[in-house]
């Protein structure tokens, strides 16, 4: 076809879902992008928490040029090594004991829930099927995942909402209480909030929320697509507090450092129906992916990464609160955890990312009319310096344009 007639003539084939800035990069070193037009950015953004590493690192380069010469993808007909070698490393790290891999979140929060519903079908339970999700949260954009999280933007128009999925309001313990019933098969929460504005879960909530599910004896399912590997200063979220070890979850984003790969993790138990037959996937766990994916999982699970992400972290916390002690009148709140920052504002969200853009800071939107920092986690403090000082400037301006 050939009778489309947008303005934007380089975007006549490209489906129009996407809110595009009209801005494109050629390359990115470290929190450096440069775009096609000769300018350089500072990267807050980090591909929405997912080139964790920032762009191009070196052992991450090395890593997928080693395994592009050797093997990319064969199937899951076959044995795979390399995916042996990631799950090894991931569930030494953490409470899993098994792991299936993915290309997205979106498959890995697939997974979950098909390994919610079938652990109970599998004990003879088969009506437990709802799966409770909560308010502001994003669990990426298949049926299962816009149903889970409930969003009306992203379900409208798409035909009726599917059965089996129970909205509550983010954080409302009694409501979850109220809601567990007989149906129930599992329960799934951002341990922080990503797209929904960085809203954080204290570590009383976390441990209260593993109580109240296994007490009630559905699955805790934590989706850390994007507070985890390191994000938040731990390995995950969750560890932040002791005894909030869900049963499964959803890892994603940073785990390829920018290159696809997701998994879901889960208990010998969690896992139980998952039988040969339940569920696949073509690409999931390719050689290519897992080898990216280990390189990753090495450099970001070492003492001086999380060490670095909890300093800078820091730093960010007290001067972006200055700044919002200096013009409160544009910022009203500071939230989130770790590197995964929310500044929610005063004046829309979209026109400060666009204003930071002019002082070559690269920001994120995020829900309740906030901004998202979510840097690569080597960060420096001098890049940290200068992104506040570039943030201090968008503050300026915002607040000249409403004088005027
Ligand atoms: C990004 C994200 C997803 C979806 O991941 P995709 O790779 O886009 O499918 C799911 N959950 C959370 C918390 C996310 O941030």
């Amino acid at each position: 076809m050939s009778t489309a007639s947008s303005s934007n003539s380089s975007q006549h084939h490209i489906m129009g879902v996407y809110n595009r800035a009209p801005l494109a990069f050629e390359r990115g070193r470290g929190a450096r992008l440069f775009s096609t037009t000769g300018e350089e950015y500072l990267d807050c953004v980090a591909g929405i928490a997912t080139c964790g590493l920032g762009h191009a690192h070196p052992v991450l380069v090395d890593a997928l040029k080693t395994q592009g010469e050797k093997l990319w993808h064969v199937s899951n007909i076959y044995t795979i090594p390399e995916q042996e070698v990631l799950a090894d490393k991931l569930c030494a790290a953490t409470f899993a004991d098994v792991v299936f891999f993915t290309n997205s979140g979106t498959e890995a929060i697939e997974c979950a829930l098909k390994a919610a519903r079938r652990y109970h079908a599998v004990a003879g339970n088969p009506e437990r099927i709802d799966i409770i999700g909560f308010d502001g949260s994003f669990h990426g954009r298949s049926y299962a995942a816009v149903n889970a999280s409930g969003n009306a933007g992203y379900l409208d128009g798409f035909g009726p909402r599917l059965p089996g999925f129970v909205q509550l309001p983010f954080g409302d313990f009694d409501a979850l209480k109220a809601a567990i019933g007989p149906t129930t098969a599992g329960v799934i929460i951002e341990p922080v909030q990503g797209e929904g504005g960085a809203r954080a879960l204290t570590e009383a909530q976390l441990v209260e929320l593993r109580q109240i599910t296994r007490d009630a004896g559905v699955l805790l399912i934590f989706d850390e697509v994007q507070s985890g590997m390191g994000r938040t200063g731990k390995l995950f979220a969750h560890e932040w507090a002791d005894g909030a070890e869900p049963d499964i979850m959803c890892v994603a984003k940073a785990l390829g450092g920018g290159f696809p790969v997701g998994a879901c993790l889960a208990t010998h138990e969690g896992a139980k129906g998952m039988t040969p037959g339940t569920h696949g996937s073509t690409y999931g766990g390719n050689p290519l992916a897992m080898a990216v994916g280990t390189a990753a999982f090495d450099a970001i699970n070492t003492p001086e990464l999380l060490d670095n992400v909890k300093t800078v972290a820091g730093y960010f916390t007290q001067q972006l609160n200055g700044l919002k002690d200096r013009f409160p009148d544009v910022v009203l709140d500071i939230r989130g955890k770790g590197l995964l920052i929310g500044i929610k504002l005063a004046s829309n969200n979209r026109e400060f990312m666009g204003l930071a853009r002019d002082q070559q800071l690269l920001v994120a939107g995020g829900g309740d009319n906030c901004v998202r920092l979510l840097p690569p986690l080597n960060l420096t403090l001098a890049e940290a310096q200068e992104a506040v000082a570039k943030l201090e400037k968008t503050c300026e301006v915002v607040r000249a344009q409403a004088a005027a």
